[in-house]
C-alpha cells in the first residue's frame, strides 16, 4: 500500500488523515485537540466503523504526534504495524508568502523559513513549525515530509491584483500585499470541474466559490489563479461565519478609537465577533441563519442578503477581470449544501448567461453535480472539495512516487 499521512496542525489541534493512495481511500482520521490545554483524541477507522473519543495529555505537539503513532500502530484501532509503512507525510501550511509557489520537501531550512513567516500569519505559521519539528522527532528517520501551502496557488496573480493602494515601499519592506488563501481547495475543485466538463482546465474561465466558515472566491483563468477575494490575511473578501470581510479601512480606525480597542482587540472584533454572528446576532452557522430567515428574523434575512449580494458582485467582477466566464462552481460547507445561498446567488444573473435548474439545485448536496440548465451559457456546478486528498497527491508528486 502507498500510504500518506496528511496533517493539518493549528496552535492547539492536530487534524490528520491516513490515506491509501492506491485507491485514494481514507484509512483512519481524527484530531488531537486541545494541545497545551489538556488534550482530547478523536480517532476513526471508517471502514470498520471504529471510533474513539478520549481525554489525553498533550502538553505540546510532540505528545500529540506520539499518541497518533500509538493509535495507528497499536490497540483495537490499529491500522499499520509501524510508521515505516508510511511513504510520506504531507503538511498543510497556511502562509507561504512569496517564498513558496509550490509544495516542497521539508528540511530544517524550510521549517525555519515557514517559522520566519510567522509575522504574516501569527495564528498559523509558528504552530506549523512546531508541528513539523514534533513530527520529525516522532517519525522514523528518513520518512519524507512535504509542505503544501494555502497561498501557493495564488502566486500566479499579477501585481495589479495583489497590490494594495498603500505606499510601494511597504510592499517591499513589510511584504503587505494580497496573498489569498484556500489555494489548495480552489486548485482541486477547478481541476475536478474541468474533468467533469470534459474540458482542459487551460481553456476555461472559472469563478470558484469556496463558502464555509471561512469563504473565498477565486478567478481561475486557464487553471491559474488571477485574483481572489481573501487578502493579506483570510479576513478580507466576503462576510464569513465570524469574520467581517472587506470594510472601509477608515471604519476600522474609527471603531478602534471609539471602543478604545488595542490592535489585538480590534483583530478579535473583526475575526471572531463579526460576519454572520455579528450582523445577525443569531449564529455564525449558515444553517441557523437560514432557519432564522424562515422564521422571519429580519437581521438574519439581511445577513443572508449581504452574503448572496457579495458573492454575486465577485462573480460579476471576475467575469470582467477574465473577459469571460465558462463556469461558476460552489464548494465548502455552504457551497456544497446550501441550496438557498446558491439559488439566491444565481437568481437574476441572465445577463451573465447563468441559469440554474431549481429542482437540481434543491437536490444537490455534497456531490459533484451540474446545476445549470442546458441553455445556460455559463455552467454552474457543485464540486465537493477535498484538500486532504490534494495534499496527499502533491506529497506523492514531490517525493516522486
Ligand atoms: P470550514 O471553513 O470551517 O471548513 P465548512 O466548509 O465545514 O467550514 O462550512 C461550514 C458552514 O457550512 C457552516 O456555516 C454550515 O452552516 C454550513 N453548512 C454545512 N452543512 C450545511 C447544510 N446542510 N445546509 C446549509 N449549510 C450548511
Amino acid at each position: 500500500m502507498n500510504l500518506v499521512l496528511v496533517v493539518n496542525a493549528g496552535s492547539s489541534s492536530l487534524k490528520y488523515q491516513l490515506l491509501n493512495m492506491d485507491d485514494e481511500s481514507v484509512i483512519a482520521k481524527g484530531n488531537c485537540d486541545r494541545i497545551g490545554i489538556d488534550g482530547k483524541l478523536s480517532y476513526k477507522v471508517p471502514s470498520r466503523g471504529y471510533a474513539v473519543d478520549e481525554d489525553c495529555v498533550f502538553p505540546t505537539h510532540t505528545e500529540a504526534f506520539e499518541k497518533l503513532v500509538e493509535v495507528l500502530t497499536t490497540g483495537e484501532g490499529k491500522v499499520i504495524d509501524s510508521m515505516s509503512e508510511i511513504s510520506a507525510v504531507g503538511h498543510r501550511i497556511v502562509q507561504g508568502a512569496e517564498i513558496f509557489d509550490k509544495a516542497c520537501l521539508v528540511t530544517e531550512e524550510i521549517i525555519e523559513q515557514i517559522d520566519g513567516l510567522s509575522e504574516l500569519a501569527p495564528v498559523h505559521n509558528h504552530p506549523h513549525a512546531l508541528a513539523l519539528r514534533a513530527c520529525t522527532k516522532v517519525l522514523p528517520k528518513g520518512t519524507p515530509q512535504v509542505v503544501v501551502f494555502d497561498t501557493a496557488f495564488h502566486q500566479t496573480m499579477p501585481p495589479k491584483a495583489y497590490l494594495f493602494g498603500l505606499p510601494y515601499e511597504d510592499y517591499e519592506k513589510l511584504h503587505v500585499r494580497k496573498y489569498g488563501f484556500h489555494g489548495t481547495s480552489h486548485r482541486f475543485v477547478s481541476k475536478t470541474l474541468a474533468e467533469a466538463m470534459g474540458r482542459d482546465v487551460k481553456d476555461l474561465k472559472i469563478v470558484s466559490c469556496h463558502l464555509g466558515n471561512g469563504s473565498s472566491i477565486t478567478a481561475v483563468d486557464g487553471g491559474k489563479s488571477v485574483d481572489t477575494s481573501m487578502g493579506f490575511t483570510p479576513l478580507d473578501g466576503i462576510i464569513m461565519g465570524t469574520r467581517c470581510g472587506a470594510v472601509d479601512p477608515s471604519a476600522v480606525t474609527y471603531v478602534m478609537e471609539k471602543h478604545g480597542f488595542t490592535p489585538h482587540e480590534m483583530s478579535q472584533y473583526m475575526n471572531k465577533k463579526s460576519g454572520f454572528l455579528g450582523l445577525s446576532g443569531v449564529s455564525s452557522d449558515n444553517r441557523d441563519i437560514q432557519e432564522a430567515v424562515l422564521k422571519g428574523d429580519e437581521k438574519a434575512a439581511i445577513t443572508s442578503d449581504i452574503l448572496q449580494y457579495q458573492i454575486k458582485k465577485y462573480i460579476g467582477a471576475y467575469a470582467a477581470a477574465m473577459n469571460g466566464l465558462d463556469a461558476v462552481l460552489f464548494t465548502g460547507g455552504i457551497g456544497e449544501n446550501s441550496w438557498e445561498v446558491r439559488e439566491a446567488v444565481c437568481e437574476n444573473m441572465e445577463y451573465f448567461g447563468i441559469k440554474i435548474d431549481s429542482a437540481l439545485n434543491h437536490a444537490a448536496r455534497g456531490k459533484l453535480v451540474k446545476l445549470s440548465t442546458p441553455d445556460s451559457k455559463v455552467e454552474v456546478w457543485v464540486v465537493p472539495t477535498n484538500e486532504e486528498l490534494l495534499i496527499a497527491r502533491d506529497t506523492l508528486e514531490v517525493i516522486g512516487k
